[in-house]
């Protein structure tokens, strides 16, 4: 199975939106591009909201036969493990193997040496094509890397086996993610995790490591552009030596977490992929959901209210909200307002401050993050907030397109559209 050279990640809370999200990848697809669809629900998500993996099928299912669309799409079992995997199993045709809870775990000696061993090679100077330096590689470095990916690495070939007795060898895509850590993996650790993978006989389509800087939930990318950007087009020359050297499936590309929203980092990633003419994956998801609420305030009336409502109660429970997106939000107290002062809001107050049009003057990302580790806020209210989710579904609509085509797909594909 292949995905393509460039997919998005959309998918959503409520799984109300397919048609919404799918119709911007068309319009994105008419001029020119072949996005791939691909609707992702972590297991989390799923919990808080509580659907499941099979609402994620039907609503991609449903949106395709709306809107004719002819190309492939798929169904990601976001971030999930050994514990969780087994539900998706009929519904799901991608898996995000998540390992990062087994990154820097201990493994035995014995393991560490054979793999430095199998590694022998590339001690040295180590020239990868396209990267200006050589990268200096010492046992110690290979030890160290060793320690601490091994056994997420072998978690990950677990999963795989467990899937392709499952579903049958071929008949899904493989992602392995290791983005939900604190630290950023380099693009040397990249490149011999890539190894361990192929080693244990994992063929990875794509990649989610962890890069430098915060990837806040909901807003922009924050940290050294720079860095970022070398960073970015070091992995990407990393993956391209390693499917060759180690003899990963030639598709393997890069994966984005927590994707959406990073409009800085866009055009970089834009300019770098088509310089090495190389696919891309980007998980945004999470932005829909906020596109919801900003529809209902449009709204007005019962819309508005219910708006009003989820923030207070986004507002009272924050510390609770956040606590699980703790290394993903970035929130200043201060700097948010009070539940009287939203409850004075007009329409067009609340949707400025929440949308994502950073030099909008009403724009406050510190209400726009934890609104958006809120939704469990509105799962709670049950059928009082998908109700309006329905009755306001033309408006709603419009801005989840909107957004996925204006704000992410044309910044994401700026060389193209
Ligand atoms: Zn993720």
């Amino acid at each position: 199975m292949k995905l393509g050279k460039y997919s998005i990640g959309v998918g959503d809370r409520f799984t109300l939106q397919g048609k919404a999200q799918l119709s911007a990848i068309m319009k994105a697809n008419k001029k020119g591009l072949n996005i791939t669809p691909v609707w992702n629900k972590s297991n989390r998500e799923h919990n808080y909201v509580g659907t499941s993996p099979d609402d994620t099928r039907k609503e991609a299912d449903e949106a395709v036969k709306a809107l004719n669309y002819e190309g492939i799409y798929f169904v990601d079992a976001d971030h999930i493990n050994m514990d969780t995997v087994s539900k998706y199993v009929e519904t799901s045709d991608f898996f995000t193997l998540d390992v990062a809870s087994f990154i820097g775990k201990e493994t035995s000696k014995e393991h560490v040496e054979s793999f430095v061993e199998s590694c022998k090679k590339y001690i040295g100077q180590l020239q990868i094509p396209g990267i200006e330096y050589p990268i200096n590689i010492t046992k110690k470095l290979l030890q160290e890397i060793a320690g601490k990916f091994l056994v997420a690495s072998q978690q990950a070939s677990e999963i795989y086996a467990y899937l392709k007795k499952e579903k049958g060898e071929g008949y899904f895509i493989t992602e392995v993610s290791m983005d939900e850590v604190e630290s950023p993996q380099t693009p040397v650790e990249l490149l011999f995790i890539l190894k361990m993978l192929a080693d244990k006989g994992v063929p990875a389509q794509t990649i989610a490591p962890k890069f430098t800087g915060r990837f806040n939930k909901g807003v922009d990318y924050s940290g050294d552009l720079e860095q970022f950007a070398k960073e970015f087009e070091e992995d990407i020359l990393v993956i391209d030596f390693a499917v060759k050297e180690f003899g990963l499936p030639d598709d393997l590309k890069l994966s984005i977490h927590s994707g959406s929203d990073k409009f800085s980092i866009y055009p970089i990633m834009s300019e770098i992929i088509a310089k090495h003419d190389k696919g891309l994956h980007v998980k945004t998801a999470g932005t829909t959901w906020l596109e919801e609420v900003i529809g209902l305030a449009v709204a007005g009336g019962d819309g508005l209210t219910i708006a009003k409502k989820i923030y207070k109660n986004s507002y009272i429970r924050r510390e609770e909200l956040c606590a699980p997106y703790a290394d993903v939000v970035d929130i200043d107290p201060a700097d948010l307002p009070s539940v009287e002062e939203v409850n004075g809001w007009s329409s067009d107050k609340f949707a400025n401050t929440l949308r994502h049009i950073p030099d909008h003057p009403d724009y406050n990302p510190n209400f726009r993050q934890l609104i958006h580790v809120a939704y469990s806020v509105a799962a709670q209210m049950g059928d009082e907030y998908t109700d309006l989710l329905i009755k306001h579904a033309d408006l709603i609509g419009s801005f989840v397109e909107e957004n996925i085509y204006e704000r992410h797909l044309k910044k994401l594909f700026s060389i193209w559209l």
